[in-house]
Parts: C-alpha cells; sequence; structure tokens
C-alpha cells in the first residue's frame, strides 16, 4: 500500500500562502502538482468542508452545515473507514476538537489533539507528534491538521493581516518538516478547507471558497498547475494512491497518474 499524507492548513487563502514571505512556498509550486484556484464547498465552514474532504460528497448530501457533527441521514464510508477496511492504518493529529468526527470509531490507529488556545505553537507539537508516529510505526494514511492560522491569524486578527500570513508562514514551516522527514517515503497533500475575509467565512464570497492544494509525490508531476478540482478531489486521489476501493457514493475524481 503507498503511504500519504494529507495536511490541512485551516483557512489558508492562496494569496495567503503566496504572500506569507516563506522560501518554501516557492518551493512547493516548483515540486507540486499545484493549484491556487481550487473549490471547496458551500458553507465554507470547517466541518462542513472537512466533511465532505473525507467523504467526497457536498454538505448538501452529507448534512453537516454548521460545526456542529450530526450522524448522516444516509450514512457514506469516508476515506478512513475504507483505508481500514483495506487494512489500512490510518493516524489523526488534530488542533480543533470537533474534527475528531471526520471519522467513525475503529477507523483510526492512532490518533492526538492539542487545543490551540491552551498550548502556543499547538501546531508544531502536532508535527512533532505526527513525525514521531511515522517514524516509530510508519503509518499508511496521516491526517494532520492546523487550525493556527485560522484561529490565531485569521479570526484574532483578520485574513491577509500581517498576523495572519506569519501564521501561514509557520504552518509552512512545519510542512516543510514533513517533506523533508517523509517526502521518499510518502506522497503528501496540502490543501485547505476554506479561506476568510475580514475577521470571518463561511460564505459563498471567492475570498472564502478558494483554496491552494498541492500534490507532492511520483504521481504528480512537479510544477503542473491542476484546474477545475475541489476539495471533493482528495478523498478519491488517496484512495487511489492506496489501491483503496472509494465509496460507491464519492463525487470526486482520482487526480494520480
Ligand atoms: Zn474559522
Amino acid at each position: 500500500m503507498e503511504k500519504v499524507i494529507l495536511i490541512s492548513i485551516d483557512g489558508m487563502r492562496p494569496d495567503g500562502f503566496l504572500n506569507c514571505g516563506n522560501p518554501f512556498a516557492q518551493e512547493m509550486m516548483k515540486i507540486a502538482s499545484y493549484t491556487l484556484n481550487g473549490s471547496t464547498v458551500f458553507p465554507s465552514v470547517t466541518l462542513p468542508c472537512h466533511t465532505s474532504l473525507f467523504h467526497s460528497v457536498t454538505p448538501q448530501r452529507h448534512g453537516i452545515t454548521t460545526n456542529l457533527y450530526i450522524p448522516f441521514a444516509r450514512p457514506i464510508n469516508g476515506l478512513f473507514e475504507q483505508i481500514a477496511n483495506h487494512g489500512g492504518v490510518s493516524a489523526m493529529y488534530y488542533g480543533w476538537e470537533p474534527l475528531r468526527d471526520v471519522s467513525r470509531p475503529e477507523s483510526l490507529k492512532f490518533s492526538a489533539y492539542i487545543n490551540a488556545y491552551t498550548e502556543e505553537s499547538s501546531d508544531t507539537s502536532l508535527t512533532d507528534m505526527a513525525l514521531y508516529r511515522i517514524e516509530k510505526s510508519k503509518p499508511d494514511f496521516v491526517f494532520l491538521y492546523m487550525v493556527e492560522t485560522d484561529e490565531k491569524g485569521g479570526h484574532d486578527n483578520g485574513w491577509m493581516t500581517p498576523a495572519y500570513l506569519e501564521r501561514i508562514s509557520m504552518a509552512l514551516d512545519n510542512v516543510k518538516r514533513v517533506y523533508e522527514a517523509c517526502g521518499d517515503e510518502y506522497t503528501i497533500i496540502v490543501t485547505a478547507d476554506h479561506g476568510g475575509h475580514d475577521r470571518a467565512h463561511g460564505t459563498d464570497l471567492p475570498e472564502d471558497m478558494t483554496i491552494p492544494m498541492f500534490y507532492i509525490g511520483k504521481r504528480f508531476e512537479p510544477g503542473r498547475q491542476l484546474e477545475g478540482i475541489s476539495i471533493l478531489d482528495i478523498a478519491p486521489t488517496i484512495a487511489d494512491i492506496m489501491s483503496v476501493t472509494p465509496a460507491r457514493e464519492w463525487e470526486g475524481r482520482s487526480l494520480a497518474k
């Protein structure tokens, strides 16, 4: 089973990525197949968007339209469940507690949560924990979720402010560490769940709905720009790379060659 790391950087706008001043942003555009014009789903809110990411259907289908989880009226297996059904080992590291509901019980072998407001540099600590587990256990799939860009950047200071851009740069430092430690063994996918404007998000404005996505690994041509892709394509792409069957209901398509 080919191995994948998915990194979600909450609220990272494409222009925030481009203007954060971290030199690794330029490097990512050279080593990845990528887009700076990807689409998320409406409402552009963290739990609805991540539920769509992992289940490859829109909020209209899965029914989660706020940050309050409710069981699906018509259940769909998500990426974690499909990987577990194929005998794969998954790990998840996350800085915002409601994200626990993107997988169902028994589909994770490793999981850790740190509250971003009670620990400074929670994103860095989560990255440390993910890298420790990768070195020790080599999970087949690792999901690393960083929230400081959104909470301490966008909401506390405003999207595209210097403080927000600094949080993106800090997140990219962590992406760089993951790439340098794991880039030979893992395909690495980096995305955002949504953008933002002023000090909020959730609307259908382009500032909220447009996300960057990066696919780094042997299945992806370096430096190639991808067009017309959506957050719904991430789960089918990861399943394809890992030789995991997608659930019948999934609506996205694989971008892997
Ligand atoms: Zn937010």
